[in-house]
């Protein structure tokens, strides 16, 4: 690491955007970059969520980036889900191939960004007292990497281990023998919760909300299969570029209504069986759309949970109602549902009773007393703005970031935000984001905002930002495409409902990757309407 201290650009963060950012601006734009790292390691998600059962939802050979045709041929995944050592040690083979390391400074978290107005340039600070300036901020920082670590009293007084899934200690933990209590049914409580079951002595799981889980079939690729996917890499990342959410599926023109209960049926149960994410966007294109076509849906996994949990009480309690399926993040699961047949496990449900405290032998709710050697904290992120708003970021004028985003936040595109010149947000709030396949939204705007840098440099100006009317407009064109969607019906961290006193506004752009990705071409190739450059 050089002792640099001004640089073109600052990159927060390196995970999958930060590395491709870091990639893209210093080999293709031959800008000085220097990136900051919370993290001892690469690989941001895959760097720290590192719990029993930790894999992604997205299958494996499109959750990667595509932007390198020689990576995609020479890397193997292992099947159609790795789990989280794997997915690390590519994030580490794309640091070590493309040679990102050398500017990368890891252990170092950015604590403050206030932009210069005299020089159009950001002064950076971090927890390891650097201060360097770049005329670019651009933010890596992840939609989910701000732990939310519920506050609940008696913390620091239970006498066990506490865990969180989202900061899991690297050496792994050994739950062989012990009780232990797991709060929350998230994605992450549902993938550790078969894997603890089968190691603790008794796992009792805390639940609010019950989600709508699909069983992610997971399967090792055979080399028939490898060679498949590497002969078919151009067209399925062409399909994920050109899909709603991202994923390489054929887009569906099918509602739900469109065909008989019996043709329903059948296209449900072999999505079901196919597992995943296409549960959701393979079979009907109106499930997040209309909310009849939704509760059929909805009503078939509830029958399969029925199915599924041998024990009637236990199985309603896992049955969720009154929201929509795909509202909250559907989770992907391995045994979740059959694990509650397990003799050591149990449910409880906290929505009617909840956790008043933790205790020095466990926990209590309102209705009874708990005692464990283990707590697992399950209880996911302060999504999309919460990572940001914990840097004192200060724009023009000094306004700071969380003033200007007090009622919830704003941009333009997801990519920019009015009053904060030259700094990009990839997958900022306002852009599809964690409603698409992450590594595919990630590239998109690590290659717009490229291109946006590249369009300034070659006329030479320093300063570039979303103008107030044109945030406005898609400030108001994301929250109406949202109420035609059946995303506000649930009380989702999409929403910010997690977090309490968080305003409630649908984060993510509703409307899909082709409809934005439009719009963001279109930005682009008018000369940048919307934005004001100096
Ligand atoms: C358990 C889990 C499973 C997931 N599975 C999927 C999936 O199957 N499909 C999918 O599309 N998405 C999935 N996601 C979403 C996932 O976050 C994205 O796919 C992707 O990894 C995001 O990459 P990123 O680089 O944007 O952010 P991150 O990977 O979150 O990286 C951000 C990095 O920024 C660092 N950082 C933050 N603030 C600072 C600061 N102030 N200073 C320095 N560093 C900072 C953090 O330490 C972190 O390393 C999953 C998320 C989780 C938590």
């Amino acid at each position: 690491m050089t002792g640099d201290t001004d640089f073109d650009a600052v990159v927060i963060g390196a995970g999958f955007a930060g590395l491709y950012a870091l990639k893209k601006l210093r080999d293709d734009l031959s800008m000085t970059v220097r990136v900051y790292e919370a993290g001892d390691g690469v690989g941001g998600t895959w760097y720290w969520n590192r719990y029993p059962g930790a894999r992604c939802d997205s299958e494996s050979f499109y959750y990667c980036y595509s932007f390198s045709p020689e990576l995609a041929q020479e890397w193997e995944w292992s099947g159609r889900y790795p789990e989280q050592p794997e997915i690390e040690r590519y994030v580490n083979h794309v640091a070590d191939r493309f040679e990102l390391r050398r500017d990368i400074q890891l252990s170092t978290r950015v604590t403050a960004a206030t932009f210069d107005e005299s020089a159009n340039r950001w002064e950076i600070r971090t927890d390891r007292g650097d201060a360097v300036t770049a005329r670019f901020l651009v933010t890596a920082v992840g939609c989910l990497s701000a732990p939310n670590v519920p506050d609940l009293p008696g913390m620091d007084e239970f006498q066990g281990e506490i865990y969180f899934t989202a900061t899991w200690p690297r050496e792994g933990v050994d739950f062989t023998g012990k009780r232990v209590g797991l709060i929350g049914t998230g994605s992450s409580g549902i993938q550790a919760t078969p894997r603890i079951a089968a190691e603790a002595a008794r796992l009792t799981v805390f639940q609010r909300t019950p989600n709508f889980s699909i069983p992610a079939r997971h399967s090792a690729f055979l080399p028939e299969d490898q060679a498949k996917i590497k002969e078919n890499y151009e067209d399925i990342f062409a399909a994920t570029r050109t899909s709603w959410a991202g994923f390489p599926y054929a887009p569906i023109k099918r509602a739900t209504a469109s065909v008989s209960a019996d043709e329903r049926e059948e296209i449900l149960e072999g999505l079901w069986g196919e597992g995943g994410f296409k549960f959701l966007w393979g079979g009907f294109h109106d499930l997040l759309l209309d909310a009849e076509a939704n509760e059929i849906a909805s009503e078939f996994i509830r029958r399969k949970i029925r199915e599924t949990v041998k024990d009637p009480d236990t199985a309603e309690l896992l049955c969720p109602k009154g929201y929509p399926y795909g509202a909250k993040r559907p989770p992907i699961d391995t045994d979740y549902y059959e694990t509650f047949n397990r003799e050591n496990v149990t449910l409880v449900d906290i929505s009617t009773a909840p956790i008043e405290a933790i205790t020095t032998a466990g926990l209590r709710t309102t209705a009874a007393d708990y005692e464990f050697d283990a707590l697992v904290f399950a209880t996911g992120f302060d999504a999309m703005t919460g990572t940001l708003l914990r840097i004192d970021i200060r724009g023009a004028d000094g306004v700071r970031l969380a003033d200007a985003w007090a009622d919830g936040p704003r941009t333009l595109l997801g990519l920019q935000v009015a009053g904060f010149p030259n700094m990009f947000t990839i997958t900022g709030p306002g852009s599809p984001s964690v409603l698409v396949n992450m590594p595919v939204a990630i590239e998109h705007h690590v290659e717009w905002i490229a291109d946006c840098i590249e369009y300034m440099r070659e006329r030479g100006w320093t300063r570039l930002e979303a103008t107030e009317e044109a945030q406005d407009a898609w400030v108001e064109h994301v929250a109406e495409v949202a109420k035609q969607s059946l995303f506000g019906r649930a009380n989702s961290w999409y929403v910010g409902a997690n977090i309490p006193g968080k305003p409630r506004v649908v984060m993510p752009y509703t409307g899909g990757q082709p409809m934005y990705r439009e719009r963001c071409d279109a930005v682009s190739s008018s000369g940048y309407e919307g934005f004001k450059f100096g």
